[in-house]
């Protein structure tokens, strides 16, 4: 590496303690290199000097005339002061091993998924099991066969039980494939259950977009569903714990919007995420995506087994809904059902509070 660190290292001369032949003072390259040292090896830059201005009888016996000449226009710049030894890599002429890493290092083609992999709003270890996913390094038994380990293979996710591949977990397998149809319905991604894993991952990321919310989520969400079918069935085959679809498409749900509201990434102006997704999902006003987050708030309520719940909402209007036991909105009636049934389980306590009031438990949730 000395090469390449005297290479990108040059010396700004003053008061010319330098060395004549090897170090790099002069606007080319070091004197060494191009001219034979023919006398005085250990000659410093202000040894050629004379009581008022440069030896050039001497410059012009050591280096010939056309250097002489680059020389003294080099040496007719000198300030005073102590020599400066600059690092060109840097815009501040300091060196700095960051500079100096990317001066040698080599480097692979970018990777065009690794912006949305990598992505802020991430947890690092959705990150790495795309990472790892993309490098076919999952541990699925085909993998472990292909090492010459002779196991038979049965996946945990088909009735009939299949040859568990890292595309039969991940895309092709019936929950893989339950979560993605749903998921593609969702978000108006289309569906074939003949694509590949990493062609599905490439659809979505082509549609993605870091200019918009949605387009954003358009990347988020393959990972985080990817995350999830992984985890999914890395529990079934090693806590023997079979997640239902309904449940696993919940909790997928719950990862976006944790994600997305812990890290801040994609909170519209009201700060609340819940309703960015639901809108997300096709629903257009505050009440409805509100609607929904009672109904997904309530759900937890549920699975948590938290029996007496106190609701504030800052939308009156759905306040006025649930107090009077009717919704306004035809197309929400599923979600209506649902929340009418978890109410009549759970003791609920509902009142209407100002945005402002609910920031805490916004923060807190
Ligand atoms: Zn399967």
């Amino acid at each position: 590496m000395i090469p390449k660190v005297l290479g990108n290292s040059w010396w700004r001369v003053r008061d010319g303690n330098v060395s004549f032949w090897r170090d790099h003072w002069l606007k080319s390259r070091a004197l060494i290199n191009s001219c034979d040292i023919s006398d005085y090896p250990l000659l410093k830059v202000r040894e050629c000097g004379l009581q008022n201005g440069w030896d050039v009888d001497l410059l012009h016996r050591l280096v010939g005339a056309t250097k002489m000449e680059e020389i003294l226009n080099c040496l007719g710049e000198q300030k005073e002061g102590g020599d400066l030894l600059i690092w060109k890599p840097t815009l501040n002429k300091v060196f700095s091993s960051k500079s100096a890493w990317d001066c040698v290092r080599v480097r692979a083609p970018k990777s065009e998924w690794a912006t949305w992999i990598w992505h802020s709003a991430l947890l690092k270890k959705y990150s790495v099991t795309i990472w790892k996913a993309l490098h076919y390094s999952l541990t699925v038994d085909s993998r472990i066969s292909s090492l010459g380990i002779p196991l038979a293979s049965r996946c945990e996710c088909c009735t009939q039980g299949c040859m568990e591949d890292q595309d039969h977990v991940l895309v092709y397998g019936m929950i893989a494939a339950d979560i993605w149809r749903w998921v593609s319905l969702q978000l108006g991604m289309s569906y074939d259950s003949q694509r590949s894993w990493r062609a599905t991952m490439e659809l979505w990321f082509r549609r993605a977009t870091h200019s918009t919310q949605k387009g954003t989520l358009l990347a988020l969400i393959p990972i985080i569903v990817t995350w999830s079918l992984w985890v999914w069935s890395y529990k079934a085959r090693m806590e023997g714990k079979h997640v239902a679809v309904s449940s696993l498409w919940g909790s997928i749900k719950a990862a976006i919007a944790w994600d997305v509201w812990v890290h801040g990434a994609l909170l519209d102006e009201k700060g609340n995420l819940i309703w960015a997704f639901a809108k997300e999902l096709g629903y257009g006003s505050n009440n409805e995506a509100e609607l929904i987050a009672l109904c997904y708030g309530l759900q937890y309520c549920q699975d948590l087994n938290i029996g007496r719940v106190e609701i504030e909402l800052d939308l009156l209007l759905v306040v006025h809904w649930l107090q009077k036991g009717r919704c306004g909105i035809w197309y929400l009636e599923d979600y209506w059902k649902k929340i009418q049934v978890m109410v009549a389980t759970l003791e609920v306590k509902i009142q209407h509070i100002y945005r402002e009031g609910n920031a805490g438990a916004d923060f807190l949730a």
